[in-house]
Order: structure tokens, then sequence, then C-alpha cells
């Protein structure tokens, strides 16, 4: 398995703003994710995440700010400098895309087109790794929640991408399930040194996946740093309440 493509990795928002129409949505953010990093972005519903994501991704331009990709100028000052298409990074979304018509194996070689064939081998690993092994020929109908979710996950690493962007890929699933995914995410990011951000609400998926947590509120970045330092000192009632339902939940569990 090759490792990620590494200084070509970074991500970085440089001072962000970004309206709808006239309603300010996110307001001088910033966030830098190392390559080799996984980040989660932690917040409310509403908060600005998946616009942070969609800037990333190029779908949209920040009104002012940059983002840079690898030290690259994607985009600036309200201009989309480089095409989503040639940002080469990989998305997973809460509700997985995956094309119904396709097979397992098919919706995993989409993205690859021609060079198809040069990425067999890493196709049939990925398949057997997230324990798709047998369920190649299967249509994501067929599949169960969990089992589409591992082929969404699979679809991005294929790619090889230069980093891998998660927006909310649990939400829809049980706890056990969740549990048991939050774990194979974290040994393939390991594994491949990937760049992730991974968007959640969820504090107990930001901890165990995220090296790091970038708190957004309101548009705005609230507080980053490890669950210790969240715990230490939260910095807005939000995390508060998230930190003392942890606990909550951690003592109630033993
Ligand atoms: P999150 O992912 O944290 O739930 P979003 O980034 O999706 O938040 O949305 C941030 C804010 O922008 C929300 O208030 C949302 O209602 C608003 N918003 C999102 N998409 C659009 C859109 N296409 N048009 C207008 N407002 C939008
Ligand atoms: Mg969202």
């Amino acid at each position: 398995m090759t490792a990620a493509p590494l200084a070509d990795a970074r991500v970085a928002l440089t001072d962000v703003t970004f309206q709808y129409g006239s309603r300010e949505v996110l307001t001088g953010f910033g966030l830098v994710v190392a390559p080799g990093e996984v980040v989660a972005l932690l917040g409310p519903s509403g908060s600005g995440k998946s616009t942070v994501l969609r800037l990333v991704l190029g779908f949209a331009a920040p009104a002012k700010g940059s983002v840079r990709l690898g030290g690259e100028l994607v985009s600036h000052e309200g201009r989309v400098l480089v095409p989503p298409e040639d940002r080469h990074l990989a998305v997973v979304f809460q509700d997985l895309a995956l094309w119904p018509h396709l097979t397992v194996e098919a919706n995993l070689a989409f993205g690859l087109g021609k060079r198809r064939s040069e990425h067999e081998a890493r196709i049939q690993e990925l398949v057997s790794r997230l324990g798709l092994a047998g369920k190649q020929k299967h249509y994501p109908g067929e599949l169960s929640g969990g089992e589409r979710q591992r082929v969404a996950i699979a679809r991005a690493l294929v790619m090889e991408p230069r980093a891998i962007l998660l927006d909310e890929p649990l939400s829809n699933l049980d706890v056990a399930l969740k549990r048991d995914l939050l774990a194979t995410f974290r040994e393939l990011f390991e594994e491949r040194e990937s760049t992730v951000v991974y968007v959640t609400h969820d504090l107990r998926e930001a901890a165990e996946l995220g090296d790091r947590i970038v708190v957004i509120e309101d548009g705005k970045l609230v507080q980053e740093g490890t669950l210790d330092v969240l715990r230490a000192r939260p910095a807005s009632g939000f995390i508060q309440r998230l930190v003392e339902d942890l606990s909550w939940t951690a003592r109630s569990r033993t």
C-alpha cells in the first residue's frame, strides 16, 4: 500500500467568510489540517460544518478569505480557481449517494474510469478489509445500512485522494454499528496516514476519531484541542453540555 502524498495533503482555510444571500454563515473562519492528521469538525446543526466542506470541495467559493490545498491557492475572494474535479478529494456524505444500478464492485471502480485495472488489487483488498467479501456482485439495495456505509468509505479510499472529507457519515446508524465502523475508520486512516476532516455533532465520535477537535458554532471557531482540553475548559455552553453528557453516559455504563 502506497502512503498518501503527504505534503500535497495539507488543507487550509484562511479567514473565510461565506454568505447565503444576505445571511452570513461563516465568519472569519480558519482551519489547517496537517498532512496525515484527522480533524473532527464538531458543531450543532446549522453551525456551518457542511458549508466548510463545500468550500474545501470547491462547490462554492468563500466571499472573503482563501482555501489552499497542499499550498496551492484553490479558492480566493469569491472565485473557485481549481474546480472540484481537479482537487483530488474524496467525500463521504450521510446519504451515501451510491449508484443504485451498479454492483458494489462497480460502485468502487466508478471514479477510476480507465484506470480500473491498475487498481483491481486495491479494490479487492478494501473489499476484504471492510468485510464486504462475497458482496461484490450485490446491489446497494441488497445491503444493510452498515454495509452501504462500508462501500461508501471503500469508494473514498480506493481513489487515494489527497484528503478525505466525511459529513456525518454515521448519523443514521445504531450505536453498536457506529462503534464498529468508527474503529474500522480509525484503523484505515492510521494505516494510510490519511488526511481527514470528519464532520459530526457527536462529541464521542469526534473524540474517538479525531487527533484534534475543532468546534464551530454559528459560523465561528469556538475552541480547538483534544477532548481533555474541551473537558478542562469548555469554551461555550454547547461544549459544556456535550462534555457533561459524555461523562454521564460513561458513568452510567460502568
Ligand atoms: P451544518 O452542516 O453545521 O448543519 P450548514 O453548513 O449546512 O450547517 O448550514 C449553515 C447555515 O446555512 C444554516 O443556517 C443553513 O440553514 C444555511 N444554509 C445551508 N445551505 C443553504 C442554502 N443552500 N441556502 C440558504 N441557506 C443555506
Ligand atoms: Mg451538515
